[in-house]
C-alpha cells in the first residue's frame, strides 16, 4: 500500500504531520510539490521573493529528502515537482503513481479549503482516499472553544484557554526519520526539477537579504533567535533592534515546524523566561486569526463586525498613491513602507503604525492596504494579515477601538527615539537632529535646508495634518455609531 504527501506550505522533511502519518500507515510514500499555476499566473509581478524562496526551499527538500532515503537504503529518492494547476497535477500525480491515499497538512484559508474540497471529490471518483492534517497551527479550528461551545472573538479568554490546552500532544515533534525507510524511490524517467525560469519567473534581491531560505535557513534563523528569546518582551517594539525572530517567512511555509518554534518558547517560559512568554503570545496570536478565518471566512472581504461594514472610507487616489510611494511626508512611515519595498518585511510596530495611518490617517478602506501588504509582504498570510489589518482599522474581533487613533510622531519618537529606523530606509534625512527626525516638517525651512533637505523636493510636505485627520476619523466613526 502507498500514499502521496503533497507539501504546500510546508516545505520541511522532519517533524511533519502528514508525512509522518504517511509512513506510519504506509509501506511506501512518495512526497510532492506542485508549482500551482493556479496561484502563480494570478501574481501581478514575474518577480516575486515569495516564489524564489519556495522555488529555493523546494529544491533543498527535494535534496533532503534524496539524501534522507539513501540514509535508510532506498536509493533515488526525493521530491517529485509538477508546474500547473494543483487540483489536475495532484490527482494524475496519485493515478500515475497507483496510491490510496493523498495526505496533505490543512488550510484555513477559503479558497484553500474550496480547492482542497475539489480535490478530494476528483480523487474520490478515482476511489483515491484525501486526507487532512493538523500541521501549521498548535490548536486549530473547534480545539479552543467558550464553555459554550462557541469560537472565541476576544483574543485574551482565547490565550488563556489555549495556553491551558497547549501540551506535550501539541508540542512533540511528528518524527518522520526513524519510519523513513519507507520513502519511496522517484519513478524511472522523472523530469529535473524546474528552474526558476522554467517556472516564468526572474530573480529578485532575495539573495542579498538576511534571509537564508529553506529548513537549513530556518534552523539558522532559529539558533540565532533562541539566543535573544529571553530579551524578547523587551526590544520587540523597536524596529532598529535585532528584537523580534524574523521567523514569520519560514512559518508562512513551514521551512520551520510551528511545533518546534513553539516547544522552545513553552521550556522556556516553564523556566520563567519573560521574553519567551510574550513570543509565545505571538504564536497564539496566529492561531487565534486561523481559527477566526476558519470560523468566518466572510472576514476575506468584509468587516468581521458586520456593523462596521457601513464605515465610509474616503476615496482619495492622491493619498493612496503617496502612501504606496512611501511619500507621506511622515519619516517613519516612509521609512516602514520602504523597508517593505525593499525587503518584503516590515517589522509588527510598524505594520500598526502603517495600517493605522492609511485607516485612520488618510481615511482610506483598509482593504486596500491589506491588499498592499499581499502583494509585498514576504510573510503574507490570508489570516494574520486580515486580522492585522482589521484590528488598525477598528473593523475587526477585538480590534484597537475606534477613538483609539496613534498619533505617527509620537509612536516614532517612542519607538525609534534616535530616528536610527528611519536614517537607515531615508538617507535623505540622515543629517537631521534626533529631536526634528520624527516629523522635519515642524524644523524651521532654514535649519532643515542647513541639514540638506527641501521639503517638497528631497523630501515630501506632509500630506494630511494628523490633527485634523484625527477629527475627521473620529467624526466618521460617531456617525456610524450614530446611525446606529
Ligand atoms: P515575531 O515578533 O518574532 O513573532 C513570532 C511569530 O508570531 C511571527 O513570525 C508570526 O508567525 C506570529 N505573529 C506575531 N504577531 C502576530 C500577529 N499579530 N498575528 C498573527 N501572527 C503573529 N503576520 C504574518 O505572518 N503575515 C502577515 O501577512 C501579517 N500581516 C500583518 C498586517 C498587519 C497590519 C499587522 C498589524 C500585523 C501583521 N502580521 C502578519 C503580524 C506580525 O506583524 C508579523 O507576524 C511579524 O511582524 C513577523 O515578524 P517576526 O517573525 O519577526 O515576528
Amino acid at each position: 500500500r502507498s500514499a502521496l504527501v503533497w507539501l504546500r506550505r510546508d516545505l520541511r522533511c522532519h517533524d511533519h504531520a502528514a508525512l509522518h502519518e504517511a509512513l506510519r500507515r504506509f509501506e511506501r510514500v512518495h512526497c510532492a510539490f506542485v508549482f500551482d499555476t493556479d496561484i502563480l499566473d494570478a501574481l501581478p509581478t514575474r518577480c516575486d521573493r515569495r516564489v524564489e524562496f519556495i522555488h529555493a526551499s523546494v529544491l533543498e527538500l527535494h535534496g533532503a529528502l534524496r539524501d534522507l532515503a539513501a540514509c535508510h537504503g532506498v536509493a533515488g529518492g526525493g521530491l517529485l515537482v509538477r508546474h500547473g494547476p494543483a487540483l489536475a497535477s495532484v490527482v494524475a500525480l496519485a493515478r500515475s503513481l497507483g496510491v490510496q491515499e493523498v495526505l496533505a497538512s490543512r488550510d484555513y484559508e477559503p479558497a484553500a479549503r474550496a480547492r482542497d474540497r475539489r480535490v478530494a471529490d476528483s480523487l474520490q471518483a478515482h476511489g483515491i482516499a484525501f486526507s487532512l492534517h493538523k500541521d501549521q497551527a498548535l490548536l486549530e479550528c473547534d480545539e479552543v472553544l467558550t464553555r459554550q461551545g462557541q469560537p472565541y472573538s476576544v483574543f485574551t479568554p482565547y490565550k488563556r484557554a489555549w495556553l491551558q490546552r497547549l501540551g506535550a500532544a501539541q508540542l512533540q515533534a511528528l518524527p518522520v526519520d526513524s519510519l523513513a525507510h519507507r520513502l519511496a524511490p522517484l519513478p524511472a524517467g522523472e523530469p529535473a526539477l524546474p528552474a526558476l525560469a522554467d517556472l516564468g519567473f526572474a530573480p529578485t534581491n532575495l539573495a542579498a537579504l538576511p534571509l537564508p531560505t529553506g529548513m537549513h535557513g530556518a534552523r539558522r534563523m532559529l539558533d540565532d533567535f533562541a539566543g535573544r528569546l529571553g530579551a524578547y518582551h523587551e526590544a520587540r517594539d523597536y524596529p532598529a533592534r535585532r528584537g523580534v525572530s524574523y521567523l514569520s517567512v519560514h512559518l508562512r511555509f513551514g521551512t520551520l515546524s510551528i511545533r518546534e518554534a513553539a516547544a522552545l518558547a513553552h521550556a522556556r517560559v516553564q523556566q520563567g523566561d519573560e521574553g519567551a512568554a510574550t513570543w509565545l503570545s505571538e504564536l497564539c496570536w496566529r492561531d487565534f486569526y486561523f481559527m477566526i478565518l476558519w470560523h468566518h471566512p466572510r472576514v476575506v472581504a468584509q468587516s468581521f463586525r458586520p456593523d462596521y461594514d457601513g464605515v465610509q472610507w474616503d476615496e482619495a487616489p492622491d493619498l493612496w498613491q503617496a502612501w504606496c510611494e512611501a511619500r507621506t511626508g511622515y519619516p517613519l512611515v516612509d521609512a516602514a513602507l520602504r523597508q517593505l519595498h525593499q525587503s518584503g518585511y516590515m517589522h509588527n510596530r510598524l505594520r500598526m503604525v502603517v495600517a493605522s495611518f492609511l485607516t485612520k490617517d488618510l481615511g482610506l478602506d483598509w482593504r486596500l492596504g491589506e491588499r498592499h501588504f499581499a502583494r509585498h509582504l514576504n510573510d503574507y498570510d490570508l489570516a494574520a494579515n486580515n486580522g492585522g489589518w482589521q484590528w488598525a482599522a477598528s473593523t475587526g474581533c477585538d480590534a484597537q477601538p475606534w477613538f483609539r487613533i496613534f498619533n505617527p510622531v509620537t509612536q516614532s519618537r517612542k519607538f525609534d527615539p534616535e530616528g536610527r529606523f528611519i536614517r537607515r530606509y531615508l538617507p535623505e534625512l540622515a543629517r537631521v537632529p534626533d529631536a526634528h527626525i520624527h516629523f522635519p516638517a515642524a524644523m524651521p525651512a532654514a535649519a532643515l535646508q542647513a541639514c540638506g533637505v527641501r521639503l517638497g523636493m528631497d523630501y515630501p510636505h506632509p500630506v494630511i495634518d494628523h490633527a485634523r485627520a484625527r477629527e475627521r476619523t473620529l467624526m466618521r466613526f460617531h456617525f456610524l455609531k450614530a446611525r446606529q
